[in-house]
């Protein structure tokens, strides 16, 4: 506990006062969850549907959930009644998915479009020419249950800190582009989640108002 909480501190330190920690609380037992709670933490990160509701529905309600991993359509129903933010829409279909999910709880979710800014294949997320089909679509401005609030990346797993770098600053500037463009007069378009244990100095330095965070907080996995 104690160990955590100087991890904690050490990092909310670094962070300017307009950038939100989120604890990555994944494949971490929920009694490592319940002391990050006692320590002052409400933003907690999963990438597992299941994972999330186990934990969710033991640990105390005013936490805010974060789905930051790849969510499949035909699971969003079970997170719908509770999620704080979904990190990883990745295409209209999923979109349309979480505005009928949130219309039956009677709710509105917040959402993030995954953006692919990296050089590896692995990783999830949409091409600009995609963010904008889906933010020009007639589908997308009929939904009522669901708020786009910005935007989420993850950069190349790589030393190679001035590629980092780079594609930390490319998704920081398609961010005000997408802004202007879209989400003009409207104060919802406010958040940009990039910068993980091992880049979130740089993600800051580039402009992020979100960092997901595990390992430096809670050890190896
Ligand atoms: C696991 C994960 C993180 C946290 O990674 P760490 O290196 O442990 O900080 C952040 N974002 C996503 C999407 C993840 O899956």
């Amino acid at each position: 506990m104690e160990i955590l909480n100087e991890h904690i501190n050490n990092i909310l330190q670094q962070l300017p006062s307009n950038v939100t920690l989120v604890a990555v609380t994944k494949t971490r037992p929920v009694a490592i969850l319940q002391q990050a709670y006692e320590l002052g933490l409400r933003d907690f990160g999963e990438n597992r549907v299941q994972e999330m509701i186990d934990k969710q529905s033991i640990l105390p309600a005013d936490i805010n959930w974060h789905l930051i991993g790849h969510l499949q359509t035909n699971k969003v129903k079970y997170i719908a009644p509770f999620v704080y933010l979904v990190h990883s829409i990745d295409s209209l279909r999923l979109l349309e998915e979480v505005n009928r999910q949130a219309e039956k709880h009677n709710r509105i979710i917040d959402c993030l479009l995954q953006i692919y800014i990296a050089t590896e294949e692995s990783k999830f997320g949409l091409d600009e020419p995609e963010l904008k089909v889906i933010l020009e679509s007639a589908i997308y401005k009929s939904m009522n249950n669901i708020r786009i609030c910005g935007l989420m990346g993850m950069a190349s797993f790589s030393d190679d800190t001035a590629l980092v770098r780079r594609e930390f600053a490319h998704l920081k500037s398609l961010f005000e582009e997408i802004k202007s463009a879209y989400f003009a007069g409207s104060t919802d378009f406010s958040i940009l989640s990039m910068g993980m244990s091992g880049d979130y100095q740089i993600a800051i330095e580039e402009g992020s108002s979100l960092v997901r965070i595990g390992t430096a907080l809670f050890g190896e996995r």
